[in-house]
Parts: C-alpha cells; sequence; structure tokens
C-alpha cells in the first residue's frame, strides 16, 4: 500500500500517568513475584506497547466519527471485503489499519522513566463464572502516578488527497480528545486504574524532497515554538476539511 513516500511524520510523545497503570504481560525474565507483573522491556523498565495506545485511540475515533456520522466499520474486516474497493477503506482503517491493510500510523512502545512499581491488592476472578473467588488473595503490580513513558509515533504521508498533513491533524485532534474525555488505557479503568495524559514533545515532517536534498532529518517543529501550534492548527483544518468531503459519501 505504501510503496511510495511522499512524506513521513515523526511525533515525540510523554505519556504521564495520574492514577496506577497496570499492563500485564508475561514478558519477564525474573520468576513472578506477583499475580499480575507489568509489561516491562529487557532493561526491566516498564512499557506501554504501542498496540495498545493504538487500540484505545482506534477505538476513540470510531466513536468520533460515528457522533459525525461518518460510516466506518465497527469489525476491520469489513474494510477487505467487496463492500469497498482498494484504496476506499473507511478513516479510522485508513489510518490504523485493518485484517489485511497496513495503517499510516505506527506506533511504538513506550518506555517508563524509572522502574519503580507498586504492589496493590487486586480480585482474583475465577475464570468460568466471572465472579471473584472468595477469599482468594491477588496481587497486582502496577506504576505508580507521576511515573512518564516516552513514546514515538509514525506516520506515512499525511496528506489525503491534497489535504495538506490531515492525517498528522487526525492524530493531534485526536490525542486532545482523548486527554479531555477519557485519558483511560490498560486494567480496570473502572476502578481508577489507567489515568494518564498524553503530551506531545515535538512533530517532524520529513518529505521525500527533504531526502533528495540530504536533508534527512526533516523539519522539527518542538511544541514550545509557535509554529508548532500554527502547523497544529493547519494539520486539524486539513482534517476536518477531509472528514467535509467524506460526509454522507462513504
Ligand atoms: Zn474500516
Amino acid at each position: 500500500m505504501f510503496e511510495k513516500l511522499e512524506s513521513r511524520a515523526l511525533i515525540q510523545y510523554t505519556i504521564k500517568t495520574k492514577s496506577d497503570l497496570h499492563i500485564g504481560g508475561h514478558g519477564t525474565t525474573a520468576p513472578a513475584e506477583v499475580d499480575s507483573p507489568v509489561l516491562k522491556n529487557d532493561r526491566d523498565l516498564p512499557i506501554i506497547p504501542g498496540s495498545s495506545l493504538k487500540g484505545v485511540l482506534r477505538t476513540e475515533m470510531e466513536r468520533l466519527l460515528k457522533g459525525l456520522n461518518i460510516d466506518t466499520c465497527a469489525v476491520p474486516d469489513v474494510c477487505k471485503s467487496k463492500k469497498r474497493k482498494v484504496g476506499s477503506e473507511c478513516p479510522v482503517c485508513m489510518l490504523f489499519g485493518g485484517a489485511e491493510l497496513a495503517g499510516s500510523v505506527r506506533i511504538k512502545d513506550a518506555t517508563a522513566n524509572s522502574k519503580k512499581t507498586v504492589i496493590r491488592d487486586g480480585v482474583a476472578i475465577e475464570r468460568k463464572t466471572r465472579k471473584a473467588k472468595g477469599g482468594a488473595k491477588y496481587d497486582i503490580e502496577a506504576v505508580p502516578y507521576g511515573t512518564e513513558f516516552y513514546g514515538e509515533a509514525v506516520i506515512e504521508n499525511p496528506d489525503i488527497s491534497g489535504n495538506k498533513n490531515a492525517k498528522l491533524g487526525a492524530f493531534l485532534s485526536l490525542i486532545e480528545f482523548f486527554n479531555y474525555c477519557s485519558g483511560g488505557i490498560g486494567h480496570a479503568t473502572s476502578r481508577g486504574f489507567g489515568q494518564v495524559s498524553i503530551e506531545i514533545d515535538n512533530f517532524r515532517l520529513i518529505t521525500a524532497g527533504d531526502y533528495l536534498a540530504g536533508n534527512y532529518e526533516g523539519k522539527i517543529y518542538p511544541c514550545s515554538e509557535p509554529e508548532f501550534e500554527k502547523v497544529k492548527e493547519q494539520a486539524i483544518t486539513s482534517w476536518s476539511a477531509y472528514l467535509g468531503s467524506i460526509k454522507g459519501n462513504v
């Protein structure tokens, strides 16, 4: 799908925990000291897998577009069925991919700035009945409040048919929406776990022209500079214009 690379946006972000966060995994090499350890990398630092963040953002985008009466698939498989032609996938699959479709957005694992974790009491759930096991003790490891995770996302060809940086606009506005409306990720968000905020530190735009000119770094926009807001607003306007153009005829 992306044989042709016209441009690329690289986005660096920080996820700050505002409560305990638990994203479980079995990737630890040490013998498990708790029933439910958090996912860590080979340096023993907790991570937020890119796939977790992507899943959360995808769901948010689906809800948003449904609210705007823009047709999206509930099941990504639909986008590769005969119902839709190649290249006319729904905006959600265009961004985040489908069953046989490469999405434009790739999110790498975000790594914590600290190895510190805490142990909380959990409730053991009987698999069959989905009810709490009577009296069973269950420890859950969590990343505490105030931890920062650093991550990066890549958006291939951020323009959409003449709407400059529209996919970047989709991503940046989605992050804002997530921060205001949901802010939850990982396990047991209904019990107050997993409250986070995502801050964009900078984005970088690289075009094929930059490559030709030997400028492999492209142009960087740190969040502290006025140009960041300017390009961000333009990108979000582009995304809105694109959504306006497909409304009612997807
Ligand atoms: Zn779709």
